[in-house]
């Protein structure tokens, strides 16, 4: 039984799938247990009978047609028919590691219809569907290469993947999807974009790291998208320079910075962790320089002032709790804006805020979220070194007794809640419950903050920021969107209007902390505004 032992061994790479037979001369039934148990299908013994044999290696040839067009069908998109995102995730995984490991360059797009909605509520959803279907077509015939990969990602999302393609000739490939859909030319009539259906795209390259994962390549192809969108859809977002490999080690460094734009020290000892976080700031116009301690960063801090510092809590040395501490109590460093990345946890939050952190935010953040956000106090930390003039930068400490907020909801338990929740920190809040009272009053007096909540219909909301930005003396007006979990399609429209959100129900700690944190912001965007000439 040795010599047959090996030759059913089935866990070989690329092969477990094969059915395999042994022949046997020993009439034991333990024997055949043995060979069943080690994963052939089915044995025959000698001495054999040639039809025998045939009519049984028939019936496994046609079992496992079966099985595989099963598994075709399992990993292929209904809709569509091309590849689904069960099949890409595993091309993806199998890509990555193989880049890193010949350390070869692996580019991604991200494809997303512009303006599908519109087209679903103008021609119905059949018609959607029909599109879709050609969009796949047109995708799929755009590739050149066997082992360029394209699929649906979900909805109306496509992906698509190219190993060992440079930056160029990713670019090149997006710019074939983008003719192919043209010349599809499938009326939408109500796009604001062009009177045929067109894709907005986010295109990566990366050499790609063992220690990372490939989540990295789509959260940096979808921040790229997310910049097509913003930047007039119909178009290609990709990065500056994205050759580099994405590790942090290898990313950015004072030397390499750009010195036009301003810089965010990133702070944790978790080289993943770095990574990632690199990838999810990409989409700001900074340079991210990326340490591994509380030391370093401190040491970094010596000889240059970033614009925004975010910090891991938990590391081995200093952490950062302490390096927070050790920032606020100089007065040169005081006034960049110090977020601590935490979990969501309150305890944390809380703990955050006392040891003089501006803010907190989970690494886990929803990315729109996690977007304005950092937006915000990137905004913040350029506004104070502005502010302070080159002396030393106190602004953040601003005073936001006597401020007053607008809030804008038709819920009387919110309308409440905030106003009790922000007396304590003597924030006046003036109440409207819709938005025709609320652009009469804005017309009377501008408040600092503006709270919107999103409990009406989000194109009427946008209409009305749009008018908001328009009154006088709104223009720069942060606002501060209630919305409650899961609620994140909703903002997308909003997204370009609102500087932050916060959740409901309200939180009496939390509702505070996001308030002051935009009259700071308003009031920074004041004094910037008298400096200039
Ligand atoms: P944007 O340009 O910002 O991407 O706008 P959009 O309207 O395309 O984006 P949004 O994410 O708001 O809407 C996507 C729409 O795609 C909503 C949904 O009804 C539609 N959709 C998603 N999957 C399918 C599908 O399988 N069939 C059809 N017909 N429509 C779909
Ligand atoms: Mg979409
Ligand atoms: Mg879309």
């Amino acid at each position: 039984m040795g010599s047959k032992s090996a030759a059913v061994s089935k866990p070989a790479p690329g092969t477990p799938d094969i059915p395999v037979v042994f022949v046997t001369s020993m009439g034991e039934d333990v024997d055949h247990l043995q060979g069943l148990s080690m994963g052939a299908i089915d044995y025959i013994e000698k001495p054999i009978s040639p039809e025998l044999v045939r009519a049984r290696v028939k019936n496994h040839i046609l079992g496992k047609r079966k099985q595989d067009a099963l598994k075709g069908l399992t990993l292929r998109d209904g809709l569509t028919g091309i590849a689904n995102r069960r099949r890409f995730d595993e091309a993806l995984l199998e890509e990555w590691s193989r880049a890193a490991r010949g350390k070869t360059q692996l580019s991604l797009v991200m494809l997303d219809v512009d303006h599908f909605k519109i087209f679903n509520d103008t021609y119905g959803h059949v018609a959607g569907d029909t599109c879709l279907r050609s969009i796949a077509g047109a995708l799929s015939q755009s590739l050149m290469r066997p082992v360029d990969l394209v699929a649906r990602f979900g909805g109306e999302e496509f992906v698509c993947l190219l190993p060992g393609t440079d930056p160029a000739g990713a670019l090149l490939v997006a710019e074939r999807f983008r003719e192919a859909v043209a010349e599809l030319a499938i009326p939408h009539e109500h796009s604001p974009t062009a009177p045929t259906v067109t894709l907005s795209q986010g295109l990566v390259t990366m050499v790609p790291v063992a220690e990372a994962t490939p989540d990295l390549l789509l959260v940096e192809a979808d921040n790229r998208l997310y910049e097509a969108k913003q930047n007039g859809r119909n178009r290609i977002g990709k990065a500056a320079a994205m050759a580099k490999s994405p590790s942090p080690e290898t990313g950015t460094s004072v030397e390499r910075a750009r010195p036009d734009l301003p810089t965010i020290l990133l702070v944790d000892d978790d080289q993943h962790m770095r990574a990632i976080l690199a990838a999810r700031l990409a989409f700001l116009p900074a340079n991210v320089e990326v340490v591994a301690s509380a030391e370093e960063a401190l040491n970094f801090l010596a000889r240059y002032r970033p614009q925004l510092v975010l910090s891991d809590v938990v590391m081995p040395g200093m952490d950062g709790f302490n390096l927070c501490g050790r920032v606020k109590e100089n007065a040169a460093l005081r006034g960049i804006p110090f977020v601590l990345l935490t979990s969501l946890s309150r305890n944390l939050r809380e703990r955050s805020i006392l040891a003089g952190a501006d803010d907190y935010l989970s690494k886990l953040e929803e990315d729109q979220v996690f977007r304005m956000r950092t937006r915000l106090l990137l905004e913040l930390g350029i506004l104070n070194a502005v502010g302070a003039g080159g002396t030393e930068g106190t602004e953040c400490s601003v005073e936001v007794e006597g401020s007053t907020a607008y809030l804008c909801s038709a819920s009387t338990t919110i309308q409440k809640q905030m106003e009790i929740q922000l007396l304590s920190a003597k924030i006046r809040v003036h109440v409207v419950s819709g938005t025709s009272d609320l652009m009469r009053d804005l017309h009377l007096r501008a408040p600092d903050v503006l709270i919107l909540d999103l409990d009406q219909d989000e194109e009427a909301l946008r209409e009305c920021l749009v008018g908001v930005r328009d009154t006088a003396g709104c223009a720069d007006l942060p606002v501060l969107l209630l919305t409650s979990k899961g609620e994140e399609a909703r903002m997308q429209p909003l997204e370009e209007f609102v500087t932050d959100r916060l959740l409901k129900p309200l939180e009496a700690n939390e509702t505070r902390h996001r308030v002051k944190l935009l009259v700071k912001l308003a009031s920074a965007r004041r004094n910037a505004g008298r400096g200039k000439p």
